[in-house]
């Protein structure tokens, strides 16, 4: 086993609805571990992937020709710019194994999403971390000083998990300027729906002045399909080709490639969506607020709380026996924070009356 695979541990997911159930013998359990839709799926997603069962026989079209098309017909781009993925999770991992060599590096900011890590690590290729400004926001100026010509690619989340902090453009310019151009700059931007930053810019209008930058997004949080693994991009066709000869051939099956194209179509449930996120975080930050906790100003369909003195694995057990599964960030560099889901409005008063209750307050 090389050595770099052998220093790793695996990613430890949430813990699913049934096991706890199981495990606690509680029931009607808010499940808001994950970032994922609490409004569930798009229904027309779902009666386009009910379809497509009938065709699974077949391998999925490994081109996606439709679901390509559709994306790029919503974003203002063309087919030959978009790529999609198992997930963005794959995107994340194909953009360092198609251009990352051996001695060349992965620029991110510590304590960041988990995934870049692991897509550098589990390939042996060499992490750089710039630290945090505070606890809690990328350091865009601590960044760029880090950025050499061994620089390859460049993951920025926008907002960040597990903070959900957001930045303006006006903090990304300085460092697209300063990264050299064959250095690819990934903006993920997997919760973008759910900002309201002033002065945020997303970034497919930067592409044209910054042809590097690669946008990555996702089906699973805004669409709800996190079950069906679902993620795209957007990149120059040249780097879109590049990662089309490293992929997998069927890396997205039919099943969701058919309801990625119905969910295109939903802007119904994109609406109610946002509007359940943008409506619920006020209420959700505010109630940790009253409890005690440090709460991380979030622009994401999540909110970081910490919780100081409360060590996170504890308060997370304690958490688990009232029929309430969060993420405790213990791993990830915040020892006493949670990350919490924003959830439908009874699932976050469950949330935050079993804390309530464990909290003694
Ligand atoms: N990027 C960020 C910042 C995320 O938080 C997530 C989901 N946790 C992803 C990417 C991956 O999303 P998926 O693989 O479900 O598309």
């Amino acid at each position: 086993v090389p050595p770099h695979v052998a220093s790793l541990t695996p990613y430890v997911p949430g813990k699913p609805i049934e096991e706890v159930e199981r495990e606690y013998g509680v029931s009607d359990v808010a499940k808001l571990a994950s970032n994922e839709n609490a409004l569930g799926p798009s229904p027309k997603a779902v009666a386009a992937a009910r379809d497509a069962l009938d065709g699974v026989n077949l391998y999925p079209d490994g081109s996606a020709y439709y679901l390509r098309n559709a994306l790029a017909a919503k974003l203002g781009v063309t087919p030959a710019e978009v790529f999609v993925g198992n997930g963005s999770n794959e995107l994340i991992e194909l953009m360092v194994r198609t251009f990352v060599l051996e001695n060349e590096e992965v620029l991110t900011s510590a304590q960041s999403f988990v995934a870049y890590k692991l897509a550098a690590s589990a390939q042996g290729r060499t992490l750089v971390e710039a630290p945090m400004k505070g606890r809690f926001h990328y350091d865009l100026d601590a960044m760029k000083k880090l950025l050499s010509r061994k620089t390859k690619v460049v993951f920025i989340a926008n907002p960040d998990n597990p903070t959900g902090t957001c930045f303006p453009e006006r903090e990304l310019l300085p460092f697209l300027d300063a990264a050299p151009r064959e250095t690819l700059v990934v903006l993920d931007e997997a919760y973008l729906e759910f900002v309201d930053l002033p002065g945020y810019q997303d970034g497919l209008a930067l592409r044209r002045k910054y042809p590097n930058v690669v946008v990555l997004r996702t089906f699973s949080k805004i669409h709800g399909l996190a079950g069906l693994r679902l993620g795209y991009g957007v990149a120059r066709p040249d780097v879109v080709e590049y990662i089309d000869r490293v992929r997998a051939p069927f890396n997205v099956n039919h099943v969701a490639q058919a309801a990625g194209v119905a969910a295109l179509r939903d802007d119904e449930h994109v609406a109610k969506s946002r509007a359940l996120v943008l409506a619920e975080r006020p209420f959700l930050a505010a109630g940790l607020a009253a409890v005690g906790a440090t709460v991380v100003p979030s622009q994401g369909n999540f909110v970081l709380a910490d919780f100081p003195g409360r060590p996170g694995k504890q308060l997370f057990e304690d958490l688990l026996r009232e029929g309430v599964i969060v993420r405790p960030m213990v791993g990830y560099g915040f020892p006493t924070a949670q990350r919490i889901t924003v959830g439908l409005r009874r699932e976050n008063e469950k949330c935050l009356a079993a804390l309530k209750k464990v909290l003694g307050k």
